[in-house]
């Protein structure tokens, strides 16, 4: 493999029908931010049927250039249709790092993509970094139960290939001014190698939070308890926030799985995240450290969190939740 050959950054841009996630877009401003260290430039891969009028939007978020694969195969996510599709782009582009959203589609694209294109994938990062002089991507993600924070290279082979938690990297403001480059690509697909047969879509129709877009959080711990559910939903009600957990609450059942914040929940950046009853502990802290204001209310002053808290109350929240949701009631 000649490394040198390999030049810029790419991007996986996820769309569910026809609608692209967020990470995408985030995905494209840490890009920028990686492409200008290395002088290069940000490519956004678009794959699916009938999705060629996301370019502009990939655009207007900072891909300077889109590579769209559309066909009728992609319609519908297939692990071997897509791995077929993206490992064809990666092939003729060559781009130096290529990063895909950790997503659940994310998490089972990646690992096939980095097989099929021989190079590592460090998976589940939370911070990406370039060293200038090797042009080595340094990716960092928890290991060790949330414990440790290790930093992987990747330095023989191209891409160097990262998959990346939604919610952690930070979107550039849309500019509709910004255009790209847009290449329409056509791939022969091999279908003799598909394993899997498309029968039927069965939509979820319960109502689905998704606490990642949420800009006020109220999140509970085990010090809320059972008999403080209440007052911790009608905090949440006054605040016109949603409901957060820790797993504490989620193993108790008091919150449902989806709301769960943390390393093996869900990673938040809201504008206001309030942390009742959480003692703070890394794998808690490591999903909701980047939120913009963080108010703790713990009884003990000692609790980790209130070293990632922006403001402190060392009160007990029985006591102190009543009291906000009589003040929030009078504005
Ligand atoms: P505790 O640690 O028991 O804290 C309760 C806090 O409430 C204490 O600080 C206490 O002082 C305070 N308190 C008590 N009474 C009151 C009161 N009346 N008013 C105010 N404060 C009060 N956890 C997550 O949250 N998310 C994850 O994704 C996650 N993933 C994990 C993955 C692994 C591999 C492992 C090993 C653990 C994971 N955990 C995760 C669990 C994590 O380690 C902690 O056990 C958990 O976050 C603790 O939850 P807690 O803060 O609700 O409970």
């Amino acid at each position: 493999m000649n490394i040198a050959e390999y030049k810029g950054v790419m991007v996986f841009a996820e769309q569910r029908d026809g609608v692209l996630e967020s990470v995408g877009l985030e995905l494209i401003g840490e890009a920028s931010r990686l492409a200008a260290h290395l002088k290069e430039s940000v490519t956004a891969v678009l794959v699916g049927s009938n999705i060629k009028s996301l370019a502009t939007e990939l655009a207007s978020y900072g891909a300077d250039r889109v590579i769209i694969v559309d066909d009728a195969v992609l319609s519908h996510y297939d692990t071997e249709a897509y791995t077929q599709a993206v490992t064809a782009v990666v092939n003729k582009y060559k781009p130096e790092i290529f990063l895909v959203g950790a997503t659940t589609l994310g998490r089972d694209l990646a690992p096939r993509l980095s097989g099929r294109l021989r190079t590592g994938l460090t998976a589940d990062c939370t911070e990406l970094s370039i060293d200038e002089a090797t042009r080595e991507l340094w990716s960092t993600r928890p290991t060790f139960g949330g414990n440790l924070l290790a930093t992987i290279v990747c330095p023989d082979h191209r891409p160097q290939m990262s998959s990346v938690r939604p919610g952690v990297m930070a979107k550039l403001a849309k500019d509709t001014s910004r255009k790209a480059d847009v290449i329409e690509e056509q791939i022969t697909f091999d279908k003799s190698k598909f394993k899997v047969r498309f029968i039927d879509k069965v939509v979820d129709k319960s109502k689905k939070i998704d606490i990642t877009e949420a800009k006020v959080l109220v999140a509970g711990g085990r010090g809320v308890g059972k008999e403080g559910m209440p007052l911790l939903i009608n905090l949440a009600q006054s605040l016109h926030g949603e409901l957060a957990g820790t797993r504490a609450l989620v193993e108790e059942g008091m919150v449902e799985s989806s709301r769960q914040v943390g390393q093996t929940g869900k990673t938040v950046k809201p504008d206001l995240y309030i942390a009742a009853g959480i003692s703070g502990a890394i794998q808690h802290v490591i999903g909701m450290e980047n939120s913009e204001l963080t108010i703790a209310i713990n009884t003990d002053k000692e609790a980790p969190i209130f070293q990632v808290a922006d403001l402190g109350v060392v009160a007990n929240f029985h006591e102190v939740a009543p009291v906000l949701i009589k003040k929030l009631g009078e504005i």
